[in-house]
């Protein structure tokens, strides 16, 4: 052999070696990353935590340009539990919550292995909501537990070849197995929290949530400058009910009058029930005229909400509603003051409300 040609061969060589260790580093610092991001993953210590490190924190670290969850959501549980701790946007767009696990099943048969492979439109496009532009190869995960499909884990490249189907996947079946977990602990997690600060009958938030509540939204509107408005509603005449129908028929009405009242609430509202057959409603960044028709708004469904007792006779259900604005309540106290006082506020504006023949609302003026 020529000396030339063992030269360029040498070199040839050492180029191969040189680009093995390349690699070999390059995988070594995704390895690191993986495995960091694993750690993170295990300490995340509530929903919102995790879904941003998933979200949004995984793309970034790995060059990822969609990454999007599905969540099985049977029995709505999941979607409260977001309600009441995500007020994010960007984490909600990137995440589907599924009546059933029925597209998941559908969509990794009996196998329920990680799919690779160029993005199809017609079987894919549900699982990735509206990104700039559609991927061109994807990865998917299911996320099973206990032999259940729980989620599905997406991820998406603008690069074709990046997904390829020959590629191996031990890595995201690690990856997969592990964010089944993790979802799984923080979302029970969640779920224990919001039963304590959930009112057992109607299912809105009691009261020790909304004392809560009410100092994060005094501190909030004060930093901001924005207003709050605070409703006392209460039924009227409501032991009459208990009286006449039995307490049943008189629980029926308060979780009736309570999905009323929540299903005319925006997403950062609050509504609580106080006690008895009183609910308390919080509205954030709402002046005191939007706030009125609001209140006026409740009343009126409700006095219009049709509603029979066991017997089939009509039951005439009514509230009264006590208005108050934050700016009404002296500034500089202490906030768990501030809450007491403009929830004073508004119950001495329904106690006039009560007096002047039900079934109304009245305002409590700076
Ligand atoms: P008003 O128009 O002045 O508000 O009259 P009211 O009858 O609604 O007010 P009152 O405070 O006299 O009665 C409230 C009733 O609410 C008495 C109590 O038995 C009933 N109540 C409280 N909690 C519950 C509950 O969880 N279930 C049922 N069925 N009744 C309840
Ligand atoms: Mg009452
Ligand atoms: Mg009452």
């Amino acid at each position: 052999m020529q000396d030339s040609q063992l030269e360029a061969e040498n070199l040839h060589l050492r180029r191969q070696l040189e680009a093995l260790l390349r690699e070999a580093r390059a995988n070594e610092e995704k390895m690191r990353r993986f495995d960091e991001l694993e750690h993170r993953l295990i300490g995340a210590r509530s929903v919102l935590e995790l879904l941003r490190l998933l979200l949004s924190d995984y793309g970034h670290a790995f060059g990822i340009e969609s990454v999007t969850l599905a969540l099985v959501d049977a029995d709505g549980e999941t979607g409260r539990i977001l309600d009441s701790e995500l007020r994010d946007g960007a984490v909600l767009n990137d995440l589907v919550l599924l009546p059933s696990a029925a597209p998941l099943e559908a969509l990794y048969g009996t196998a329920r292995k990680p799919w690779l492979g160029r993005f199809e439109a017609p079987s894919h496009a549900r699982f990735f909501n509206a990104p700039p532009r559609p991927p061109r190869s994807v990865a998917l995960l299911p996320l099973s537990r206990h032999g259940e499909l729980i989620g599905s884990l997406h991820f998406g490249s603008c690069d074709a070849e990046r997904y390829d189907p020959a590629a191996g996947t031990n890595l995201l079946e690690r990856l997969a197995s592990i964010v089944a977990v993790c979802l799984e602990s923080v979302l029970n997690q969640e779920r224990v929290k919001l039963a304590g600060l959930t009112d057992l009958l109607t299912g809105v938030h009691n009261r020790r949530y909304l004392e809560h509540r009410c100092g994060v939204e005094i501190a909030q509107a004060r930093r901001y400058k924005h207003a709050l408005a605070c409703l006392f509603l209460d039924i009227d005449k409501f032991k009459q009910i208990n009286d006449a129908h039995g307490h049943p028929a008189g629980d029926a009405v308060l979780r009736a009058v309570g999905h009323s009242i929540q299903s005319q609430l925006r997403a950062g509202d609050t509504i609580a029930r106080y006690g008895g057959e009183e609910f308390v409603v919080l509205l954030p960044q709402t002046a005191a005229q939007h706030a009125r028709e609001i209140a006026e708004r409740i009343r009126a469904r409700i006095a219009a909400m049709p509603c029979t007792a066991d017997s089939g006779q009509p039951l005439e259900v009514t509230i009264s509603i006590g208005l108050a604005m934050l700016g009404a309540v002296p500034a500089g106290q202490e906030p768990a003051l501030v809450a007491a006082e403009l929830m004073a506020a508004a119950d001495r504006a329904l106690y006039r409300a009560k007096a002047g023949g039900r079934n109304r609302v009245e305002f409590e003026a700076a």
